[in-house]
């Protein structure tokens, strides 16, 4: 008889889609009948775990859809590393508001002094505020609306890229892109323009970017598009890399 009740009762939460409260329940049953404790104790319980395992796995999925090339959290970044980071802005940008904003964000500085840890850390945070985030560099992304292109499919990627809550664009810069290449970022970025987060790292200052984007007047547009409303981070310490190799020298 009790055992057709837990029968039940597990198949009605597994309708109901609450799979950890299905899975759980005959050791949240034991448990509560060897501690003593009230229905609502035990009630409460197994809904916590249920919203644990929630949070877990929106948690996981969010960081795979992101494709960080790797998982580089906050707190392995060295803060003691970069005493010239503007700190509070830093840690403003861990809480995400900017993302809310619909404010971008732009790392600017040479190669290894951490501008994709910062990104990628930040990347995270979005995550965990279950926000829809996507890593990519930025010749990834030309390289697939390229591919895209030929095989009319662009629109949606387009539109998958619009949707994004925070697209981070790594690496923007080190080479540079074809017309198309460049007309085709454009329009993904004019897509987000107010309505959803950009986060850039890049080597190059603003007034070198006609290098990577070819024409004048689309780098004019992209930069004040990109710029406004933005918070620019300056990097300009020592690559962390290089003063690490130093160290393990001496
Ligand atoms: P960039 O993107 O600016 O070229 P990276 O973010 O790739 O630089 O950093 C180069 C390497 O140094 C990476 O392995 C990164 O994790 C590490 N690194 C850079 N800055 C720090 C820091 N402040 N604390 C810990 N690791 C760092
Ligand atoms: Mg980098």
């Amino acid at each position: 008889m009790k055992n057709a009740i837990l029968i039940s009762l597990r198949e009605h939460l597994k309708a109901l889609k609450l799979s950890s409260m299905a899975s759980g329940i005959e050791t949240h049953l034991r448990q509560a009948k060897e501690s003593g404790i009230g229905y609502d104790e035990f009630l409460l319980d197994l809904a916590t775990t249920e919203l644990q395992v929630r949070a877990e796995n929106r948690l996981t999925r969010r960081i795979r859809d992101a494709k960080f090339p790797l998982l580089k959290p906050v707190e392995t970044f060295d803060l003691n590393a970069v005493p010239d980071l503007d700190m509070r802005l830093f840690r403003d940008l861990c809480g995400c508001n900017y993302i809310k904003e619909h404010r971008n964000v732009i790392f600017l500085g040479a190669s290894g002094t951490g501008k994709t840890h910062m990104a990628t850390a930040l990347g995270i945070e979005a995550c965990k505020a279950n926000y829809r985030t996507r890593f990519i560099s930025g010749y990834g992304l030309v390289n697939e609306l390229l591919e895209t292109r030929e095989t009319r499919d662009l629109s949606r990627i387009m539109q998958r890229y619009s949707r994004y809550d925070l697209l981070i664009l790594d690496e923007l810069g080190y080479i540079p892109f074809s017309k198309e290449g460049s007309e085709l970022l454009f329009q993904v970025l004019a897509e987000r323009y107010e309505r959803g987060s950009v986060m850039i790292t890049t080597n190059l200052g603003f007034a070198d970017w006609t290098q990577v984007f070819g024409d004048p007047i689309i780098t004019a547009t992209l930069l004040d598009r990109l710029t406004h409303r933005a918070y620019t981070i300056n990097c300009p310490w020592d690559s962390y890399r290089l003063k690490q190799s130093i160290k393990e020298k001496k």
